[in-house]
């Protein structure tokens, strides 16, 4: 495994980070038996960061993860949760809600602390509030132990600068699919979150599905054309013997700006093949190939949140 830090809070993560929305079942059904074996297959193999929230399954990844980690010491991995978003229209970035919610992670996980505590699709609250109270409250629940470091999350990547150029109080973002082959736009925003000194964390570098043979789920929200896209450079793939999530993996874990990737995993095999991925060389040929079938859906993306945080 690699390690990095990630940014000011000076942790050590692991290149490759457990992605634990699987575990509420937003890709298919999971057994705790085998969300168990997951977890403590990335744990052996020195995956040390976990990411999750009370909005996968409804609850339920915050659970199954919390079972999974019972035991293991407290010290030897890096929790990160979410506040904020409870359901798929259910926002509330209020000052008593987040407060509340994080007791409430804190009970599902099984720990008195978390990591990290991420407002979670900050576009689609008002960033007034999320700067001028959510931040605050969670900053007061940082002074009372319960978390170690601040973040935000969200799709649409101008809303980073617009919280970060008017608050000091967090430490990380989490961007997702936008540091994959299909859209590596992320890219452009690293100088500015360097200079910020935040860490940075991506996460669905397989695009949530859409850059895995099995093809992107029946909710996924990317237009058609990229879900076809993707579906072609997956079949080029298989035809060259290859495979796309791995190449996918390969290319996102190598830049070195970016602290940790999170992939989303559900069972052991899934934790050793992306483990595998870390420090191996892409197949340039073949990159080169998937790029060019990519190009026409690149950086294609989708609107999330209020229009005015787009
Ligand atoms: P992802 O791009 O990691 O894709 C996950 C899908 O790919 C799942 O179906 C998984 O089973 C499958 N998969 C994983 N490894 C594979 C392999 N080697 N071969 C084939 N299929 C494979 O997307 P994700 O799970 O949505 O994102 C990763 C994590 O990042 C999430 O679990 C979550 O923790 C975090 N995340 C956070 C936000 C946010 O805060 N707004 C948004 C998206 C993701």
């Amino acid at each position: 495994m690699q390690y990095r830090t990630l940014g000011k809070t000076g942790l050590r993560v692991s290149a490759l980070g457990f992605g634990a929305s699987p575990l509420g079942g937003v890709f298919g059904p999971v057994e705790q038996e085998d969300a168990t074996r997951a977890v403590r297959a990335a744990l052996d193999r020195g995956v040390n960061v976990f990411d999750v929230s009370p909005y996968y399954g409804d609850t339920k990844a915050e659970t199954v993860l919390g079972n999974a980690l019972a035991g293991v010491a407290r010290d030897g991995y890096c929790l990160a949760t979410k506040v904020g978003r409870y359901g798929p229209d259910d926002f509330d970035f209020s000052a008593g809600r987040v407060t509340r919610s994080v007791d409430e992670s804190l009970r599902r996980l099984r720990v008195d602390h978390v990591d990290l505590i991420q407002c979670h699709d900050i576009e689609f609250g008002s960033l007034d509030q999320i700067v001028g109270e959510t931040l605050p409250a969670l900053r007061r629940v940082r002074e009372q132990g319960k978390a170690r470091f601040v973040g935000i999350t969200g799709l649409p990547l101008a809303i980073f600068p617009r919280v970060l150029d008017r608050t000091d109080d967090v430490d990380v973002v989490l961007s997702y699919c936008h540091y994959a082959l299909n859209d590596d736009t992320l890219a452009g925003l690293l100088p500015y979150l360097r200079q910020k000194d935040v860490g940075i964390i991506s996460a669905s570098p397989l695009g949530m599905g859409l850059l895995t043979g099995q093809g992107a789920p029946a909710w996924h929200p990317a237009p058609e054309a990229v879900k076809a896209a993707c579906a072609r450079a997956a079949a080029r793939c298989r035809d060259r013997g290859s495979d796309i999530a791995r190449l996918a993996l390969q290319w996102s874990l190598a830049n070195e700006e970016i602290a940790t990737t999170l992939v989303g995993m559900a069972s052991a095999e899934a934790v050793d093949k992306n483990v595998a991925c870390v420090g191996a060389e892409p197949d340039g040929p073949l990159l080169a190939e998937v790029r060019e079938i990519l190009a026409p859906a690149y950086g294609v993306t989708w609107p999330s949140g209020r229009p005015e945080n787009d």
